[in-house]
């Protein structure tokens, strides 16, 4: 079946213009301006005053994860449900073995955990969280099924590779053409500062978080893996990142000639640390993530970069908890589940605060499509509107303003941490692979994702 997007404008990392977009299939068979004969048969959708922008990429999502003695609220189900709705139409979440276990085991946890259930199409990073012979062996089979990308914790004691670890596995990731994510918080000084926040009477405070977790000590991590991939000659991806502080260390690392991929979030985009001292301590603890929300000249800072090119890709990490999971922290703040949801906001998000900013369309598409599908393996199958690329669409209306409300979202968090945010347009529509996924903001698709064996990083 045949299907002619009439009458909008399509974005690409280059460019904003008028053409019609013909999608045949799963595939987009042909953008520009269409003859009759070209598009003979085909089913016509005037998006006239809608901008089309190749279907967002969310590279960071935790679904169906066991943290912190529970389960986030979202699993592959609602989270990707909640993905497509929000324009997302290929997330990559992180799978994660069992500790002790092979990262074999790990994939097919996570094969059971996403398969049949996703309403977008999905990919996964794995992480590594021990290493060893047996671990290294088994990166080829990762390469073989479609994982090029990996992730590694800094900031959890219990995560934290020893240096030599790192350095071997950025090594042997470098000599298979992977690349790795990963979280940078310093674990150790974080644990004492927790202990000191707690003997000082403060474990009932939802703001002790951010006062646990400085910016700095997220720049000294980040500091130290650029000079141990240094040492290994590795590439590496920064995700999450947060703070000038990290920014200064992440520059430096450039002009010494490092490949450094950054990535950060709506959340340190657009809030900032004022919402953990909220007089409700529930609504503080909604806010709370690691790294925690920064300063609004943090923000600032981040939204520069974003424009320069320094950031390349705005992802959500993606982590949802109910408030009463949140709960759980009461009386210690080290005990409330650290994440936000996301998932379905980022586009209407970044759009909004990126227009504001007289951000490029281009700049945008950059950010929440194209960037994420070069980094990850997947362009020009993702990330394109062009001729043989998969006909995942986003049909923005930019006049469609509305206001977020966590009860009308899709998670089953039932909450947003932009709760009353006035979005600049929105999203009308949504195709996946050139079925109709979205029609007037409400769901329409079904549980048809495909999961996507990636190619190796192409930014
Ligand atoms: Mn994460």
């Amino acid at each position: 079946m045949k299907t002619l997007l009439h009458g909008g404008t399509v974005v690409s990392g280059k460019s904003a213009r008028r053409a019609d977009v013909l999608l045949d299939g799963e595939k987009i068979a042909a953008v520009g301006r269409l003859g009759a004969a070209e598009t003979r048969g085909a089913e016509t959708v005037d998006v006239s005053g809608c901008l089309l922008f190749p279907g967002f990429i969310d590279a960071h999502t935790h679904f169906d994860l066991d943290v912190a003695n529970t389960t986030t609220a979202d699993d592959f189900d609602s989270g990707t449900r909640a993905a497509v709705r929000g324009g997302t139409t290929t997330v990559i979440d992180f799978a994660c073995p069992e500790k002790g276990e092979t990262l074999a085991h790990g994939l097919r946890l996570w094969h059971e955990k996403a398969d049949g259930r996703c309403w977008c199409d999905y990919g996964f990073h794995m992480t590594i969280d021990d290493w060893n012979a047996g671990i290294e062996r088994e990166l080829d089979d990762m390469f073989a099924a479609g994982i090029t990308s990996f992730k590694m914790y800094l900031t959890d004691p219990a995560m934290l590779l020893p240096d030599r670890a790192l350095y071997e596995a950025l090594s042997a990731l470098r000599a298979r053409g992977g690349v790795c994510g990963f979280h940078c918080e310093n674990a150790g000084v974080i644990d004492a500062k927790i202990a000191e926040l707690k003997a000082a009477g403060m474990a009932d405070k939802v703001f002790a978080h951010p006062l646990a977790r400085p910016d700095y000590l997220e720049a000294e991590a980040v500091a130290r893996i650029l000079r141990i991939a240094q040492a290994a000659d590795a590439p590496v991806i920064l995700v999450h990142t947060t703070n000038r502080e990290s920014l200064a260390e992440i520059e430096a690392a450039r002009r010494r000639g490092q490949t450094v991929y950054v990535e950060t979030c709506p959340q340190y985009l657009l809030l900032d640390d004022s919402a953990y001292y909220a007089p409700d301590w529930a609504e503080a603890a909604k806010y709370v993530c690691a790294p925690p929300l920064r300063k609004k000249a943090d923000a600032d800072a981040l939204w520069r970069a974003l424009r320069r090119g320094d950031v390349q890709t705005v992802s959500t990490d993606h982590c949802a908890f109910t408030p009463e999971q949140k709960a759980m922290g009461r009386g210690d703040f080290t005990k409330i589940p650290g994440g936000l949801p996301g998932v379905e906001t980022r586009g209407e998000l970044v759009y909004t605060g990126g227009v504001a900013r007289r951000m490029s369309l281009s700049l945008l598409c950059r950010a929440l499509s194209e960037n994420p599908a070069k980094l990850y393996g997947l362009y020009p199958r993702k990330g394109a509107l062009a001729a043989g690329s998969d006909a995942d669409i986003v049909v923005y209306d930019p006049e469609a303003d509305r206001v977020l409300h966590g009860a009308e979202l899709a998670s089953r968090a039932g909450y947003t941490p932009f709760e009353g945010f006035e979005t600049s347009g929105s999203i009308r529509s949504v195709y996946l692979r050139g079925a109709l996924a979205v029609d007037r903001g409400a769901v329409v698709g079904g549980r048809n994702g495909q999961y996507l064996a990636r190619e190796r990083c192409a930014l």
